[in-house]
């Protein structure tokens, strides 16, 4: 039947999802296109979380350098930007290559033009060095063009902010910046401009930066960032941004002005949907403007699927992954699967960083009847004992009292993104705190206080605090 169409499965966008979908499905012996418009490996590896990575690890060697000199070391430290950046971008361009190798050894055609949908069995593609289009036909359609910047475009003056794409590539390093947002990469970014020396003032709109996380770790968070040099607004935002001789300056509606070299907006992602012919296809969007679809990742249209940012559900690259292994399981294995969204693991790479999985305590007061029990630890790293600094770090378990499952488990502090992933096993497989305190301490270390944690903060039934 599908000896019709031109491939059994055509994928719009080369990112983390549509890439592992296109090789399952080609190396279960399916004739499979992928189409990118820009290089491939999409937001994570071009232009998010690898990049990202990077550089929070260029910037924290500044505390680092700090920490030494406690234990006696001198440290004369100097920071070359263009040769980090020029060093990351050989990395990138590398890491782009091994995605193109796989998709080659996994017998994926690899398209590098623009994907516009015609109906639902066929694509129009343009190079994206011009020329002729080329119309594609296939049994089935994967979108996963993943999602964009998004900044208020009615905001005076927007036009001279930056958002974390060109953050990566900024041909020096600025000696003020101005981040707006208040969530994972407003604060990400954030923490890598201040750890590189750069005059960093944060402001968002909200009471606490992270909306949705744990409120302890909102407010350990904001105090511990502050501690590292950066200054937190909030309960405010811009009303115009102006360019002058000496900077750009920011007007906020509380009558602040900020001068600035760079002001960068991280107000969010929005699904990349533009121009993708979805009209033509009969894929609906949902009031949120992302790809409406069905647990299993069906579109509106029959043979038209879509996975990761641009459905908007869990916008995390391991997620996307999961969707599109999932997507490949019920479409060519037989074998429906939906891909479970409970107890997933996340991180925040700000200095420090944010570990997370499960449920905050607001939200485990709802969901358990408000019968939680909360287990909490305030306390300095080792590694702090000789530098003075007053840097603490965050543990809490947050229980179901009924039940006793370790319903969610936050960290903030050095290595938090390792220790949740190992602590989201547990919480995954629903131990309960006396399994978790079953397990023998590994001493001295931070995690330790995961298995050690005995007195309850905030025991039954109390109303949230
Ligand atoms: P987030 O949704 O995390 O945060 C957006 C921030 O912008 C919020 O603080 C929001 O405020 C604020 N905001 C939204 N609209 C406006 C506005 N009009 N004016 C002022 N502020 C506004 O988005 P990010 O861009 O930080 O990240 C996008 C997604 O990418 C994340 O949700 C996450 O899923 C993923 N990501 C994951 C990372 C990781 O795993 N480490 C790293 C980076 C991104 P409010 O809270 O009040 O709505």
């Amino acid at each position: 039947m599908s000896k019709t169409y031109d491939y059994d499965l055509f994928v719009i966008g080369a990112g983390s999802g549509g890439v592992r979908a296109a090789r399952l499905t080609a190396l279960g012996g399916k004739r499979v296109a992928i189409a990118e418009e820009h290089r491939v490996g999409g937001t994570c590896v071009i232009r998010g979380c690898v990049p990202k990575k990077f550089m929070v690890m260029a910037s924290d060697f500044s505390h680092q350098f700090e920490t030494a000199e406690g234990y006696g070391w001198t440290v004369e430290a100097s920071f070359d930007w263009p040769k980090f950046i020029q060093t990351k971008d050989v990395e990138i361009a590398r890491l782009s290559g091994i995605y193109v190798a796989n998709l080659g050894k996994a017998g994926v055609d690899l398209i590098h033009g623009r994907a516009v949908l015609k109906d639902v069995h066929t694509v129009e593609v343009t190079h994206r060095d011009g020329g002729e289009s080329r119309t594609i036909t296939a049994e089935n359609i994967l979108i996963a063009t993943g999602g964009r910047p998004w900044l208020p475009a009615d905001l005076s003056g927007v036009e001279h902010a930056i958002t974390s794409e060109q953050a990566f590539h900024l041909p020096e390093l600025p000696k003020r910046i101005l981040i707006a947002g208040g969530g994972y990469i407003a604060v990400e970014f954030a923490g890598i401009f201040a750890g590189l020396g750069v005059e960093t003032t944060l402001i968002y709109r909200g009471p606490n930066i992270l909306r949705g996380f744990d409120d302890d770790v909102r407010a350990h968070l904001a105090g511990e960032i502050e501690k590292r040099g950066i200054k937190v607004i909030l309960g405010c935002q811009h009303s115009e941004i102006v360019k002058t001789e000496s900077g750009l300056v920011n007007r906020l509606e509380n009558g602040m002005e900020i001068e600035t070299d760079v002001v960068m907006f991280a107000t969010g992602r929005a699904p990349h949907v533009t121009a993708l012919g979805l009209d033509a296809a009969g894929v609906d969007l949902d009031d949120k403007g992302a790809i409406k679809v069905d647990a299993l990742s069906k579109t509106t249209a029959d043979n038209i699927w879509a996975i990761g940012d641009v459905t908007d559900r869990m916008n995390l690259t391991p997620v996307a992954i999961r969707e599109a292994v999932c997507f490949h399981e019920t479409v060519y294995l037989d074998n429906p699967q939906h891909f479970d969204y409970e107890a997933v693991a996340t991180a925040v790479f700000s200095q420090p960083p944010v570990g997370t999985v499960g449920l905050s305590e607001n939200e485990a007061r709802h969901a358990c009847s408000g019968e939680v029990d909360v287990y909490l630890s305030r306390f300095r790293p080792m590694k702090y004992a000789f530098t003075g600094s007053d840097e603490r770090m965050l543990v809490k378990l947050v229980v179901d009292a009924t039940s006793q499952k370790v319903v969610g488990v936050h960290i903030v502090g050095p290595e938090a993104p390792e220790m949740i992933q190992l602590a989201a096993i547990a919480v995954k497989a629903g131990l309960t705190k006396a399994e978790w305190d079953a397990t023998c301490a590994v001493h001295p270390t931070m995690a330790e206080e995961l298995v050690t944690l005995k007195e309850k903060q905030r025991p039954g039934n109390m109303s949230a605090v």
